[in-house]
């Protein structure tokens, strides 16, 4: 790395270095060799000399935010009338015929729409969770946008195999073979997955939702996933309806359902959690769920969250990062005003005991407001 190309931001007002001491540094630089942060302090201790430098006088500079759950195929299915005001399976049903005509041009597209969206508002690192795969549409559609743009990336590789037929909620159209989905998992992670330190890209192996995979999918998924070092994500406790469904169909709570398929753990990350009952938050505690401020937008709920600040008095661990699916409930993608609304719903409804902290030593972070 001694020859890479070096990076000087410099003299920024402050630098917001989210350290474990917070520490925030006025009148600082930061000096970037390759992909590694080499120097930051005081300007005067970093050097003037760089490949390329950035004045930045007058501003103030922040990590990178981490993005870590979207659709970024759903850029193009905002605004849609008959799925406003709708809940998640209203919702999900309204869009399935239109995510059914999805091709590989329509991923490239809206995967570089949603990365300048989240560039723009300060996120450097984003995942995308990809779980539809008509007319040709491939994983690599979307990698391939994200190395366009210069994004760091995490790909999801997302899947349904349970159509209405099965009981599942999306349409038999698009739902995939199981066999199908694993192999492709495997290709993807063998081929595109890197565990390097500085890595651009990462491949995840994400089964959509209980109510669209099956849970010997569910198995094979984390079996395969762990086999290979990559980690896994996906949908749960979305909603009364995503819960309902658990109980109907596993006869068990979606943390129990999750806990049996050996989906817990430092290698998993949940999306939504809105809905886990208080055994559900205890035992999440131990690893990252992610419950945001679209749940709030899709009325999902946030009526779970006391039990979480209970257990961390004054603080309501790992809230949100990623407000990001506001983009595709017709937002915009802005973490700073997602952060600063989830901190003021939290505090409307609890009071100013809340506070929203960023979560920064987990790999997801954000975002908070105070
Ligand atoms: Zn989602």
């Amino acid at each position: 790395m001694a020859d890479a190309l070096t990076l000087l931001i410099r003299d920024a007002d402050c630098v917001v270095t989210m350290d474990d001491q917070r520490r925030e540094l006025v009148r600082a630089s930061i000096r970037v060799r390759g992909a590694a942060i080499e120097a930051i302090g005081p300007a005067a201790t970093v050097g003037t000399e760089a490949d390329e430098v950035i004045d930045a006088r007058g501003h103030v500079v922040t990590p990178g935010l981490v993005n870590t759950h979207h659709h970024m195929f759903q850029s193009l299915t905002r605004a849609i009338p008959a799925a406003q005001d709708a809940e998640l399976f209203g919702w999900l049903r309204t869009l399935y015929p239109l995510f059914a005509r999805l091709t590989p041009e329509m991923v490239h597209v809206s995967t570089q729409v949603a990365m300048a969206e989240l560039l723009l508002a300060g996120c450097t690192t984003s995942s995308d969770h990809l779980y539809v795969f008509p007319n040709g549409v491939r994983l690599t559609d979307s990698i391939e946008a994200a190395t366009a743009i210069g994004m760091r990336f995490h790909a999801a590789r997302g899947s349904m195999s349970v159509g209405e037929s099965a009981g599942g909620l999306p349409p038999d159209s698009l739902v995939e073979d199981e066999r199908t989905i694993l192999a492709d998992t495997r290709s993807l992670i063998e081929q595109h997955d890197d565990r390097g330190r500085y890595a651009m890209l990462r491949v995840v192996a994400a089964p959509c939702s209980p109510f669209s995979v099956s849970r010997d999918l569910m198995r094979e998924t984390a079996v395969l996933a762990r086999s290979l070092g990559a980690r896994l994500h996906t949908h749960l406790a979305e909603n009364d309806h995503d819960v309902a469904y658990s109980r109907q169909h596993f006869g068990m709570t979606p943390a129990q359902y999750a806990e049996s398929l050996g989906w817990l753990g430092d290698d998993v990350w949940h999306a939504h959690c809105v809905k886990l009952d208080a055994a559900g938050i205890t035992r999440f505690l131990g690893g990252p769920f992610d419950p945001r401020e679209d749940d709030g937008l899709i009325a999902s709920g946030l009526d779970r969250h006391p039990e979480i600040s209970l257990l961390a008095p004054r603080h309501v661990i790992a809230p949100v990062l990623d407000d990001t699916q506001r983009a595709i409930f017709d937002e915009d993608a802005c973490h700073f005003s997602g952060g600063l609304a989830i901190g003021l719903l939290f505090r409307g409804r609890y009071g100013n005991e809340v506070s929203v902290d960023v979560a920064h030593e987990r790999p997801l972070l954000f975002a908070g407001c105070d």
